[in-house]
């Protein structure tokens, strides 16, 4: 089944208002590309101001974060509904760094994404595997656990981001084989889990998408998309990706 790609930023901690440049020519080019879906996700101190910057154009706004509660004493922590009242549409949860850095377990991420499907926020649920699991035969049984466990039940509303950890940020993909067989496992998850509407659920792939190798990518069975890390801070970038999808 061919699902309507989506191609998502993840700005990670970088950002300052004086980026919004960045975002108008983002949307610029994103006016031309009819056929994909492209969302960019700044720090949650630039969702406001890039909400209002792309409000009616093609590009979506996205957190990076949220709380699976609706309010609390829980300083420092943003809920999902505040993300949706500042604009956002959509939020990345269980990012490897979330996972490695705050102890994110797939409990929380499937808390979390609980909270974005209340609050009407369209949840982006990463997992991937470590270089070690990966080299030790544990890839997909390492996935496999993190979809059982952060996958939200019910309504099948939600986009998976398939991200090896050990390919964020390192300049290093997995061979197109390993990321067919990877997206083919994830989806056979799904439609074991949710039946027909697995079928529809977006799979993306992250890990150094970028120009040179984002056709490639892109062209392989079950990938409906990208999470893109560094590649997404410069339109002249993230544009290019997108635009595989013409
Ligand atoms: C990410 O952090 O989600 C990511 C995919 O990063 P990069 O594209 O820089 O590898």
């Amino acid at each position: 089944m061919t699902l309507r790609p989506l191609v998502a930023g993840n700005w990670k901690m970088h950002g300052l208002k004086a980026s919004a440049g960045e975002l108008q020519k983002i949307i610029a080019g994103a006016q031309k590309l009819a056929n994909v879906d492209v969302m960019v996700c700044p720090p949650a101190t630039l969702l406001a101001d890039f909400a209002a910057v792309a409000r009616g154009s093609r590009v979506a706004i996205g957190g990076q974060n949220c709380h699976s509660l609706p309010a609390g004493a829980f300083t420092g922590d943003i809920a999902a509904e505040m993300l949706k009242d500042s604009g956002a549409q959509a939020v990345i949860v269980g990012h490897s760094e979330r996972r490695h850095y705050h102890g994110e377990t797939d409990e929380a991420v499937r808390a979390k994404a609980l909270a974005a499907r209340r609050a009407g926020l369209l949840a982006i649920v990463c997992v991937g595997e470590t270089r070690a699991e990966r080299d030790a035969g544990d890839a997909r049984a390492v996935v496999g656990a993190q979809l059982s466990g952060s996958l939200p039940e019910g309504a099948a509303d939600f986009v998976v981001a398939y991200e090896p950890v050990w390919a964020i940020g390192s300049g290093v993909t997995p061979t197109a084989q390993d990321v067919a067989d990877m997206h083919g496992f994830i989806r056979e998850r799904l439609r074991s889990r949710y039946g027909e509407a697995g079928e529809r659920i977006r799979i993306l792939y992250g890990g150094s998408v970028k120009p040179a190798n984002a056709k490639e990518l892109m062209a392989i069975d079950n990938v409906d998309g990208a999470l893109v890390g560094g590649a997404s801070l410069k339109a002249d970038e993230f544009l290019p990706i997108a635009a595989v999808y013409g």
